[in-house]
């Protein structure tokens, strides 16, 4: 059994393909989403059928595989099952990839007035969001009203906070402009709040400098060390500043997804599964967990940041540590994660990549990661597609039907 069709979860059941083992791969949704794109359907760059793909068209030629649309609410590890509304199902292995959601630090009021991104749906609604904001601002009298409509607030300066404003800082300053007769979009106020000293604090300091220079420049107000102490609707504490603002966005924390409570161990704070060397559960040995929802301390004493080659790399690993058990081989040795690098886009042509010895900034830095996101758009419509649509809507300043909001 796998739980969950993301990076990990599927990565583990295409790695089972020749294995003489029966798989099936539950997830709640009938899609696998490529996340790092999701900003781009959030900014109307891309639709959401250029990120998205069914999971069982993906596994439809894998013999040994089934597909399952359930949402699991239980493990239960003493029976080896898995429970689900409707029904249990029984296991001999169990890999789970269920990944992470939103945290909102104990203060889950401030969801309503700003959500995150992390599904389809996020990307539709901050979509919606966006585009609406300056529909109103266009038919408000009141210019003070206006400006608040016309003010969007980021709180956290990861790598969806910075993507996500230079990606609006510039709809505003390119694709919108001459749209309207009343509001001109340019006077958007784009606000990328950051609690800690500087944004994109995973890249070293010199590349996360150039990135907040990039997005100064596409008109980004970059606030640094501006710790978040409340939401409402249409506002944003920093301290004793509050800030009136017609959209406001959650980009600050994430914590794994609560199915990992009922495994019944201690999970760490952010909610994640603390792992063995081969990334089994204490006790456990038929129990691996993989992706945003491991901690996986064992390389670096922290664990393994949450990004995509993490979960593919873990799936990769589980599956074969199975294949392994079941043909009555040798394990092969404890997991250890190959850093392909890290890499943050900020606009037009625009981006910061950490490649080890390698650092690249600007359009360099852009063309590769176009380079690796096309790469990695495992089994999609088709890539090339993709990316010249992609590559269209930037050159060109379009977002065509891409504007409609509801689509
Ligand atoms: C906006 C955004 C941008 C990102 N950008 C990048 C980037 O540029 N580079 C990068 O490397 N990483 C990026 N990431 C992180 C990366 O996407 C994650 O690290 C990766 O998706 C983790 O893979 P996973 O398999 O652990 O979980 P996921 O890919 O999140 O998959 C989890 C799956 O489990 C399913 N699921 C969850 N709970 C249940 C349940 N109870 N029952 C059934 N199914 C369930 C979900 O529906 C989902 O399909 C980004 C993430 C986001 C949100």
């Amino acid at each position: 059994m796998i739980i969950g069709g993301g990076f990990g979860g599927l990565t583990a059941a295409r790695s089972l393909r020749t294995a003489p083992v029966s798989v099936t791969l539950v997830d709640r949704r009938n899609h696998h989403v490529f996340q790092p794109l999701l900003y781009q359907v959030a900014t109307a760059a891309l639709s959401p059928g250029d990120i998205a793909y069914p999971i069982r068209s993906i596994l439809r030629k894998q013999k040994n595989t089934e597909v399952l649309l359930a949402e699991i609410a239980a493990i239960d590890l003493s029976r080896r099952e898995l429970q689900f509304t409707g029904g249990s199902i029984s296991y001999d292995y169990l890999i789970v990839g269920a990944g992470a959601a939103h945290s909102y630090f104990g203060h889950d009021d401030w969801e309503k007035s700003a959500p995150g991104l992390k599904t389809l749906e996020d990307a539709l609604e901050i979509r919606r969001r966006f585009l609406l904001a300056f529909e109103e601002a266009e038919r408000e009298p009141d210019p003070a009203r206006r400006q608040k409509l016309l003010t969007f607030v980021l709180v956290g300066g990861g790598p969806t906070g910075a993507e996500l404003a230079g990606a609006m800082a510039e709809i505003s300053r390119t694709v919108l402009v001459g749209d309207f007769r009343v509001v001109d979009p340019r006077q958007a106020r784009i606000i990328l709040l950051e609690a800690g000293p500087r944004i994109l604090p995973t890249f070293p300091e010199g590349l996360s400098a150039k990135a907040s220079a990039a997005l100064t420049r596409l008109g980004v107000e970059v606030r640094i060390g501006s710790p978040v102490t409340g939401i409402g609707p249409g506002f944003v504490d920093v301290g004793a500043e509050r800030l009136e603002a017609g959209t406001i966005l959650w980009s600050a924390g994430v914590a794994a997804a609560p199915v990992a409570r009922s495994l019944g161990i201690p999970l760490d704070r952010a909610g994640r599964v603390p792992v063995e060397p081969d990334l089994s559960i204490p006790g456990h040995p038929e129990v691996f967990v993989i992706g945003d929802l491991a901690a996986f301390l064992h390389q670096t004493g922290k664990p393994l940041p949450g990004v995509a080659q993490v979960a593919i790399q873990q799936g990769r690993y589980a599956a074969t540590a199975i294949a392994r058990r079941v043909s009555g081989q040798p394990s092969a040795g404890p997991f250890h994660y190959r850093d392909p690098g890290n890499l943050a886009v900020l606009g037009r042509g625009a981006a910061i990549a950490d490649l080890g010895r390698v650092r690249l900034s600007g359009f360099p830095a852009w063309l590769f990661w176009c380079f690796v996101h096309i790469l990695y758009l495992i089994g999609f419509r088709n890539r090339f597609i993709v990316m010249f649509e992609w590559a269209w809507a930037y050159f060109r300043n379009e977002r065509g039907a891409r504007l409609i909001t509801g689509n």
